[in-house]
């Protein structure tokens, strides 16, 4: 039998187990058809080990797994016992850091320095989430002397999610906070290209003492096991964060199949807005955050940079500065800031928007090329003197690349920002609390920031107006996700009207 675990190495935590199995019933096993694949190291390009591969049958198998545990053992679990296991988990995240932590650089490529932050936001948020359990509750409603009636909220039963590989654990803790608070079982499906350290984190489901077929955590392909997922029968809510084209795939699985309820974080491509009036020395570094950060490969990257016109030049000058001083390099040195993108195929994308951008006329202020010779890295870059019908100004790039143009006036700034098919984040610099409040409330994003950037919180609900998604995550409102609405009408005797 081909084993489940292989010895693997960091340069943080020395030599460690790396379970690679699918997680299913808490137990780590192979796929029913023995199908594997490589998972490939983005710094060096090399193939750090193989994992076994969920296809359709084991999605089935996953599937049953979590129906079993919703109908069964979960049903049975009081909210404060549900809590209890979720600050169980929090916990042993947390104790397991460096390791989460380390395996995160390695198969994602993130800086450690990063990684590490998002494991200690990953185990803010299942806490936070752990803390929402037992107040989850429906109401009364007074409508006749001779009728009881009550709303009630209830899980919404299986829920199939899947991730992207930009946040690995972080999409992770996102997903299954809200949907495990609210008593729902999960088939969770991580991407293809870093399905790591969530089979690492697996292992602390088990030892926080969840029951089997609760969470089962399964590597494995969009177009075979995510399809599977959303076009299941027995699949009873859908949670995907991803591409927009993949979205729109994963609805139409869903309207197409038995109409599961369905959530979408999608694309974006976030205006940040500085006016005159801002700090610059502070408006560079959130710009140069808003962009770089996670090596351009956040969904909220603020992309399209919008500089007001007499501080434009004074702007650019010391941004590119800025930028060129960012330390890309080794994830494992903690020096640095940018690490290689995931894969090739996103370094050749990202490569086809710099030359896209090129040939279309705009001018490259700093980067525009490869970073050393071996791993996907890409050079920071900026460009300018690009025009609203520029590719590089209207799509998502999903790496370190920016665009940035000039306005005049306030009216001018909120058209430009508003100037896209997505509305996931957006921000503005300014002093002038009157004009903070009435542009933001004029962009059309699900988040805006002022004076500060990729503020995220899991108290705060995130999410897309337009094209950028559909429903909310994190905060209060992400536990809704999860919960179907029960009203129940109760007569109380007397004569039948
Ligand atoms: P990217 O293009 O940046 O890799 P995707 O949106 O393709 O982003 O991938 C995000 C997640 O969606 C991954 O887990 C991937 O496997 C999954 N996925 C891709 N295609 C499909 C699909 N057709 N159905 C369901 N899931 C998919």
């Amino acid at each position: 039998m081909a084993s489940v675990f292989t010895e693997l190495k960091t340069p943080v935590t020395g030599a460690y187990q790396q379970p690679t199995g699918l997680f299913i019933n808490n137990e780590f096993v192979e796929g029913v058809d023995k199908k594997t694949f490589e998972v490939i190291n983005p710094t060096t390009e090399e193939v750090i080990c193989s994992v076994h591969e969920a296809t359709e049958k084991d999605v089935d198998v996953a599937v049953a797994a979590a129906r079993k545990a919703f109908e069964g053992p979960w049903k049975q679990v009081t909210p404060g016992q549900r809590a209890g296991y979720m600050f169980k988990l929090a916990e042993l995240v947390e104790k397991n850091l460096e390791v989460l932590a380390a395996v995160e650089s390695l198969d994602n490529g993130k800086s450690i320095t990063l990684a590490k932050g998002d494991v200690g936001a990953v185990a803010a948020c299942i806490r936070y989430y752990a803390g929402w359990a037992d107040k989850i509750e429906g109401s009364t409603v007074d409508i006749a002397p001779d009728m009881f009636h009550y709303i009630k909220k209830e899980p919404i039963g299986v829920c199939g999610q899947i991730i992207p590989w930009n946040f690995p654990l972080l999409m992770l803790a996102w997903k299954i906070g809200p949907a495990l608070a609210t008593g729902n079982t999960i088939v969770m499906k991580t991407a293809e290209q870093t399905p790591l350290s969530a089979l690492v984190l697996a292992q602390l489901v088990k030892e926080a003492g969840f029951p089997p077929g609760v969470l089962n955590i399964i590597s494995g392909f969009g177009k075979t096991a995510g399809a599977a997922l959303s076009a299941h029968m027995d699949v009873d809510k859908i949670a995907f964060t991803g591409s927009t084209v993949v979205g729109r795939a994963i609805m139409k699985a869903a309207a197409a199949s038995n109409l599961k309820k369905v959530t979408l974080e999608l694309g974006g491509k976030s205006p940040n807005i500085v006016f005159n009036d801002a700090d610059i020395e502070q408006a560079i570094s959130w710009v140069n955050f808003g962009i770089y950060y996670n090596h351009g490969q956040c969904c909220c990257a603020g992309t399209r940079i919008y500089v007001q016109e007499d501080i434009y030049d004074k702007f650019v000058e010391a941004f590119k500065k800025r930028a060129t001083a960012n330390k890309v390099g080794d994830p494992f040195h903690h020096e640095t800031f940018q690490g290689p993108q995931v894969s090739q195929l996103q370094y050749d994308r990202i490569m086809g928007y710099i030359q896209s951008g090129k040939e279309d006329g705009a001018t490259v202020e700093v980067g525009g090329e490869r970073h050393g010779d071996k791993g996907y890295f890409i050079q920071p870059t900026i460009f300018s003197n690009v025009t609203s019908d520029m590719k590089i100004m209207k799509e998502e790039i999903f790496g370190p690349v920016c665009a940035i143009a000039k306005f005049s006036t306030e009216e001018e700034a909120i058209k430009l920002g508003n100037e896209t098919m997505y509305g996931l984040a957006a921000a503005l610099h300014t002093n002038d609390v009157n004009r903070a409040i009435r542009v933001s409330n004029a962009l059309r994003a699900g988040t805006v920031w002022v004076n500060c950037y990729n503020m995220l919180h899991h108290q705060l609900p995130f999410g897309g107006y337009k094209a950028s998604g559909i429903g909310r995550e994190l905060g209060r409102e992400a536990l809704n996700n999860y919960l179907e609405t029960k009203s129940v009408a109760i007569r109380l005797g007397g004569a039948l009207f």
